[in-house]
């Protein structure tokens, strides 16, 4: 490695490059080399190579091997491995955050939130890991019977970018608390935060060999491979509408289990007697997170007729004033969107808004030092769209806004529900019964209430509609990646 090689956070790129490492063996990647880039200089992050089909044949075949050996009935194992990994995640939280920041492109602040909340969420299902046990009944005087729950075997769990290690963390942990043995593959814009946390996984002592693998590589090609081989049993996808269907026709052909988390379109209602300050920064937190690149992004902000006009003046002003730079710079309060593909799907957008809407903040590519490098716009707010925009109805997936009005209750909870998604959604009021009421009436998993975008690892979460199938976190989340299978004993059986 020459001088001038450039670094990751104080590593050189040289050591991702080499895949596989001592540390990365569970990589299996022998095909071509790809590049990932910071968004927001457009320099070199990582060199690593991708898999080849033959690597994804080999990943499975380990992991099914591994699924055959003890792992399965080793919880006190599974809990100390995963219990290390979240240790060793927090140990290393600020060479990760900084990879992180500098692959995905979040802000400093929010690549620490990502390592702390994989490492918390990570500790939960490492509790966890020892409570997968089934129950028993008496059922009528002769027959007993014992409902196990095994794991599903090998789970393919594939991941998108925005979110990386979150995203994997909640399927991946929960998988393994369960006792299966896993394939991930990570999104082609974040492989190097992916492969360097899960190193931290495989180093831990007591891991079997297969339990953990991993490949590389494009959706089209490798996802495929792998979504498509016998040897998986269940896909963990979490990504966009379009692939999930994708990846669940695909999995019909083997009728093989899927759990998917998709994409949204949230609502977020304020009411006129909300506190308009509480809300105005729940609407801001709701939408600009991650640059507006986060499932739950409060994309549609609805608002009582008789506060649309402060509010949206309130929020037009402050939106002009959120510091767009590096997220390395701890002063910035959006980073870059993620990619030249993304900046480019989210300015077309703008455009079809401009000529349809009435733009009140933002939408304009920054340009000078520092910005020309980089995918850095400014966010966006629309009012005044027409019933019907394409704004309205599709995820943008970035930092982009709008504003609708409604005259009353009914009409609030007919715009909130008219989307196909159904992943969460946000209401502002200080009205007990209207909370209760228009909680119960909007289709999402998730509904805040004078709050927006926090997230607990013992609740579930997941989507209605086209968000998805199946939910995470929580109980359910470990329990998706189970089969129950009922052992059922004729007699008055004294067991053991
Ligand atoms: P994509 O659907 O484009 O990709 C997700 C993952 O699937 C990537 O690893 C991708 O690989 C892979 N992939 C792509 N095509 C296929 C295929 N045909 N077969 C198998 N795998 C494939 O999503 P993004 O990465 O763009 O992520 C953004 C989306 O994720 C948004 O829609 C967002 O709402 C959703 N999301 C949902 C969440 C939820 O909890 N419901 C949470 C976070 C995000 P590659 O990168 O190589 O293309």
């Amino acid at each position: 490695m020459g001088a001038g090689a450039p670094t990751i956070a104080g590593r050189t790129a040289w050591q991702i490059l080499r895949l596989p490492t001592a540390e990365q063996m569970f990589v299996h990647a022998r095909g071509d080399v790809f590049e990932s880039t910071d968004p927001a200089t457009g320099e070199m992050v990582a060199e690593l190579q991708a898999s080849t089909t033959a690597d994804v044949d080999e990943a499975v075949g380990a992991a099914a091997a591994a699924s055959a050996s003890g792992w399965a009935s080793q919880s006190e194992l599974r809990a100390r491995v995963l219990y290390g990994f979240a240790q060793a995640l927090r140990a290393d939280a600020d060479r990760l955050a900084e990879l992180l920041t500098r692959e995905q492109g979040k802000t400093i602040h929010e690549a620490h939130i990502e390592i702390y909340g994989s490492a918390k969420m990570t500790e939960y299902y490492a509790g966890l890991a020892r409570v997968v046990y089934g129950r028993s009944a008496v059922l009528g005087d002769e027959v007993t019977g014992v409902l196990l729950r095994e794991p599903v075997g090998v789970v393919a769990v594939i991941t998108p970018w925005n979110w990386p290690l979150t995203l994997l963390v909640r399927s991946l942990v929960p998988a393994l608390a369960a006792g299966n043995a896993t394939v991930v593959k990570p999104a082609s814009i974040t492989p190097a935060i992916t492969v360097e946390a899960l190193a931290l996984l495989a180093s831990q002592p007591g891991l079997p060999e297969g339990v953990l693998t991993c490949v590389l590589g494009s959706g089209g090609t490798i996802g495929e491979a792998l979504v498509g081989h016998d040897g998986v049993d269940m896909i963990a996808f979490t990504g966009e509408t379009d692939t999930g269907i994708r990846v669940m026709k695909r999995a019909a052909d083997g009728l093989r289990k899927v759990a998917l988390e998709l994409g949204g379109k949230a609502p977020n209602v304020v009411f006129a007697d909300a506190n308009l300050d509480k809300a105005l920064a729940g609407a801001e937190n709701a939408i600009f997170t991650t640059c507006g690149q986060i499932c739950t992004a409060g994309s549609r902000l609805i608002v009582e007729e008789s506060v649309h006009d402060e509010l949206l003046e309130r929020l037009a002003a402050n939106a002009a004033g959120l510091r767009v730079g590096d997220g390395l710079d701890p002063s910035s309060q959006l980073g870059p969107l993620a990619s030249a593909t993304q900046r480019d799907k989210v300015l077309e957008y703008v455009e079809r808004g401009k000529a349809e809407a009435t733009l009140v903040a933002g939408g304009a590519v920054l340009e000078g030092d520092p910005y020309d490098a980089g995918n850095f716009v400014s966010p966006a707010v629309f009012a005044d769209l027409p019933a019907g925009s394409s704004l309205l109805r599709d995820e943008i997936f970035g930092p982009v806004l709008t504003v609708q009005r409604f005259a009353d209750e009914a009409e609030a909870v007919a715009l909130a529900n008219d989307t196909e998604y159904g992943l969460a959604a946000g209401l502002w009021t200080q009205n007990l019964d209207r909370a209760w009421r228009v909680g119960r009436a909007i289709r999402a998993g998730t509904i805040w209430i004078n709050t927006y975008h926090h997230f607990y690892d013992e609740v579930e979460v997941g989507g209605y509609k086209r968000s998805g199938i199946g939910r995470q976190q929580g109980l359910e989340g470990l329990y998706e990646f189970t089969e129950t299978k009922h052992l059922n004993f004729d007699g008055k059986a004294t067991l053991w």
